[in-house]
């Protein structure tokens, strides 16, 4: 049963009017509320926040606070701090800058990672930490077994994601969380493709960063998020708007997420970043889930009964995200994207997906094609895709 009303829902994304979209993965679409939430700050009552006292500056305040509160609350997290970050990137590499690391610490990540969550671990290296690649199964899963053999209890830090953005695979966050705590192994889950489309609980995972990307779950771009369990990093930056006190001497940082949020933020973003979580919120994510679990098992048949097509990742839809990688035999991921476009107006992303350790380690330079789905996306829209690359296949 699909429960999103994606025909009602598509009404809120002026660019759906016009075009397919598959490409939610990389960034997805603003609805009307969250475009009118942004522009709302800039007519009614733009102002900086955390300064002075008007009302402008109070409203805007209570504002930015609020979109805090949403998120924290969307991804179920009762306690620990909710900083917003320009992206994944940044908040990963917060948390990569921010701890005090030691000659000898070693993080365990995986080949499937995105660049995001592998370049700030290798980087470590230049100062004696030492990094762990665990590469996934054939069939694109994770391999517990031999993360059970890489972890040890020299590892400082596990980072890996919760669903990858190739292959589609959920990650058993959870089971994996567990073992960290018996090695005394921190944990940050690369969230930018799980928040955006199944439900998260902070708590019930057990990690102690998490990491995402408001643009990647309706909100503006340039608003990500960092949620740690113990305020047990430095800040990344110094300055205004995150000080308790100062002197020619000395200086004490605030509590709160206000310590990691140096400089005048992203404030309409942020603002509308609240608005796109109650938009979810109204939506229901178990809902989204089933949804884009209908159309990725629709789309996983459809590929899987042409000739010349070459699906990656798992194949059933229920232990992976709407994400699927594909190549077609003979063409280059690009002419397959720039086809779809043409031919149907259908958005693909094409290429490495900022995962080039994967893609050497699966035998595929070029990368794949791959179709990413939200819930504004619908059986019509896999159907016109389908019978787009049939069409293409049919040529070959
Ligand atoms: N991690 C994963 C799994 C991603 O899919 C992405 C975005 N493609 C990122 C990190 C980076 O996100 P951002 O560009 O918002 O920093």
């Amino acid at each position: 049963m699909i429960a999103v009303r994606s025909t009602e829902i598509r009404r809120d994304f002026p660019l759906l009017k016009d075009i397919i979209y598959f490409d939610s993965a990389a960034t997805s679409l603003s609805p009307e509320p969250v475009i009118h939430a942004m522009n709302e700050y800039e007519r009614l009552y733009r102002a900086n926040v955390g300064r002075g006292v008007h009302r402008l500056t109070s409203l805007a305040s209570q504002k930015y606070h609020n979109a805090h509160q949403k998120v924290a609350r969307f991804i179920g997290a009762g306690e620990g701090t909710t900083v917003l970050t320009k992206n994944t990137t940044e908040a990963i590499n917060m948390v990569a800058c921010g701890l005090s690391w030691k000659k000898g610490d070693t993080v365990v990540t995986t080949a499937m990672e995105h660049h995001s969550n592998f370049l700030p671990w290798m980087r470590l290296r230049d100062r004696g930490v030492r990094t762990e690649v665990v590469v996934p199964q054939a069939d694109g899963t994770f391999d517990l077994s031999a993360f059970e053999l890489a972890i040890n209890d020299s590892t400082r830090l596990v980072a890996l994601s919760h669903a990858s953005n190739v292959l589609g695979t959920v990650l058993p966050v959870k089971e994996i969380a567990g073992i960290c705590k018996e090695h005394g192994a921190r944990l940050l889950v690369d969230g930018a493709q799980s928040a955006p489309h199944l439900p998260v609980s902070i708590k019930d995972i057990g990690c102690d960063y998490f990491c995402f990307s408001g643009h990647k779950m309706l909100g503006p771009t340039g608003t990500g998020i960092l949620w740690m369990k113990d305020d047990d990093i430095d800040p990344l930056l110094v300055g205004g708007g995150m000080i308790e006190s100062v002197s020619a001497e000395s200086y004490t940082l605030a509590a709160g997420y206000q310590r990691y949020e140096a400089g005048t933020p992203h404030i309409a973003g942020m603002i509308g970043l609240g608005r796109a979580v109650e938009y979810l919120e109204g939506a229901g994510m178990d809902s989204v889930r089933r949804h884009e679990e209908h159309l990725t098992g629709k789309l996983l048949t459809g590929l899987a009964s042409m000739e010349h097509v070459r699906i990656y990742g798992p194949t059933d839809n229920t232990e992976r995200i709407g994400v699927v990688s594909f190549n077609i035999e003979g063409m280059h991921p690009h002419e397959v994207s720039h086809i779809l476009d043409e031919a149907a107006a259908i958005m693909t992303r094409s290429g490495e997906h900022c995962c080039q350790p994967l893609m050497h380690h699966m035998g595929i330079p070029g990368g794949t094609v791959r179709v990413s789905l939200y819930l504004y996306n619908t059986a019509e829209e896999i159907d016109l895709l389908l019978d787009t690359l049939a069409e293409i296949t049919r040529r070959l």
